[in-house]
């Protein structure tokens, strides 16, 4: 039987920064993979190829130049699939590269194949040509990620009526989209489609979208999209999708109300991989949406020596918190001190135009009774901002009264998810509104809308007692 210190199964974020810091602390290291290629959902299906397809559809539409030329203006006249989806396959392979060198760099093995549990230290892997290949592990990794929810009402077709993997294989750009789901992969999706000049409709059941983010925010962003026309439809449930005689698909919402579109995005939520790894044999089970509940110190299941990590543990199911736990846990597994993350760490939504937040919202704050004060700047307040052409784009700072430190930093505009950053250091390093004030930024920089929030909230905050 193969023998190893530490397998890990999953090659996405989690699964990779832990083998690579296992491999690293001189452990014998195997990552099992069924995918054809490693990286996870974020390489392939996730964040790189969303990402990549929002960058190519803003270049080839000029998307970042209207604000001078006008919302005709276009880089390209005609924009296909082919377009979108060439710029894709070249990122992916230069991903896969980088991951395979540090594999390789590292010496952590690699086994393609399907694995489940045999025990609690034994795992078998099934290889695509029916091979079985037994391996014994010291600690276990479950980094296996999720995929898309796909309730049976909604007949997918992998064409027209299609989930959130099945949106990177499409032929043609749709005229019209539904989209299913205001939650970050569906408001991506959406917004990204309407920067293509798709009339995009998101129907969502909650009364608002994203609702962990900043209420201010939200509004901004909500009438950003507006104003482009996207049809924002609240509360109300999808009770049947169809396609009729000519192709087009007709969805039914709950309230009787009905609407024709192209094509229908479905992203309203994702499972964790978890149901084929025979969890039982090794003494684990998953909540109803294939979850695996983990020490949130140290990642260990409740079985010692099984740890768990990555969108499989749920919230907040991102690339970056996932490579971060990973490595706490392959550290912890064996035997290697961690220290704690620190307490604050970014969001970032990459739609059109892009959110960033970092700490407590405005209505985070008020529920905690923390007395507050709020500094807020606009993009067109900056000269890097005119030069830009931006006429819209905010930066809202929460700080504390008492402490004067900063409590919350939330941005909606171009940049968001680079400008985040200088907020969430002054966070983690509890620094307060003295800092934005008496600080030199670059000028013209967006970051000076840092300055100018800092400024704004200080004008109602008064100067520092004794000074
Ligand atoms: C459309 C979309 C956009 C996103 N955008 C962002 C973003 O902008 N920023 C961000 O931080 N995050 C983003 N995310 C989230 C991010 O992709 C995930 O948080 C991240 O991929 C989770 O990493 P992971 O290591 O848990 O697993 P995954 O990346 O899901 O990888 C799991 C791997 O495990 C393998 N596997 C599963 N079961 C088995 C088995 N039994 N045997 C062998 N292998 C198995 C799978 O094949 C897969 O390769 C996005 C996600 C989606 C879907």
């Amino acid at each position: 039987m193969n023998q190893y210190d530490f397998v890990v199964v999953g090659s996405g974020p989690a699964g990779r920064r832990a083998a690579i810091q296992a491999a690293k602390l001189g452990k014998k290291v195997l990552v099992i993979e069924k995918g054809t290629r490693v990286g996870g959902v974020s390489v392939h299906t996730g964040t790189i190829p969303s990402k990549t397809l929002r960058e190519t559809a803003l270049n080839l539409t000029g998307w970042r130049e209207r604000g001078f030329y006008g919302r005709s203006y276009r880089v390209k006249q005609e924009i296909s699939a082919e377009d979108l989806r060439r710029r894709l396959l070249i990122t992916l392979d230069h991903e896969v590269d980088v991951l395979e060198h540090q594999f390789a760099r590292n010496r952590v093995s690699q086994l393609r194949g399907h694995a489940r549990f045999i025990d609690k230290n034994t795992l078998e892997v099934e290889k695509e040509d029916g091979e079985i290949i037994r391996v014994h592990a010291e600690a276990v990794l479950l980094a296996v990620g999720t995929r898309p929810y796909r309730p049976s009402h909604i007949p997918f077709d992998g064409e027209k009526i299609i989930d959130s993997d099945e949106i990177l294989e499409i032929k043609d750009l749709p005229r019209s989209m539904v989209v299913i789901g205001a939650g970050v992969i569906g408001i991506e999706y959406a917004t990204i489609f309407s920067a293509l000049d798709t009339a995009v409709t998101v129907i969502e059941p909650r009364d608002s979208m994203l609702e962990f983010l900043d209420k201010e925010i939200v509004e901004d962003f909500a009438y950003q999209l507006r104003d482009r026309n996207m049809k924002l439809v609240f509360g109300q449930t999808v009770e049947k999708v169809e396609k009729d005689a000519t192709g087009k698909c007709r969805v039914t919402l709950q309230n009787g109300r009905s609407m024709i579109a192209e094509m229908v995005l479905f992203a309203a939520g994702r499972v964790g991989a978890t149901d084929s790894l025979d969890l039982t044999a090794c003494g684990l089970e998953a909540d109803n949406r294939g979850r695996i509940k983990v020490d949130p110190d140290t990642f260990q299941t409740a079985v010692p020596g099984i740890y768990a990590a990555g969108d499989v543990v749920g919230f907040p199911s991102l690339a970056s918190t996932s490579m971060e736990q990973g490595r706490i846990a392959a550290r912890h597994a064996v035997g290697a001190p961690a220290q704690e993350p620190p307490q604050f760490f970014p969001y970032g939504i990459y739609a059109v135009p892009e959110i960033s937040t970092c700490g407590l919202t405005e209505e985070e704050v008020q529920q905690r009774g923390i007395p507050y004060e709020c500094g807020v700047a606009h993009f067109r307040e900056t000269s890097r901002g005119h030069i830009m052409g931006l006429d819209s784009g905010l930066l809202k700072m929460i700080f504390s009264l008492k402490t004067r430190r900063l409590l919350g930093v939330h941005i909606v505009g171009e940049g968001a998810t680079e400008l985040v950053h200088i907020g969430q250091a002054v966070l983690n390093l509890k620094g307060t509104v003295e800092y934005f004030v008496e600080n030199t930024f670059n000028y013209p920089t967006l970051a000076e809308a840092y300055k100018i929030a800092g400024l704004d909230a200080w004008n109602r905050m008064g100067e520092l007692q004794g000074t």
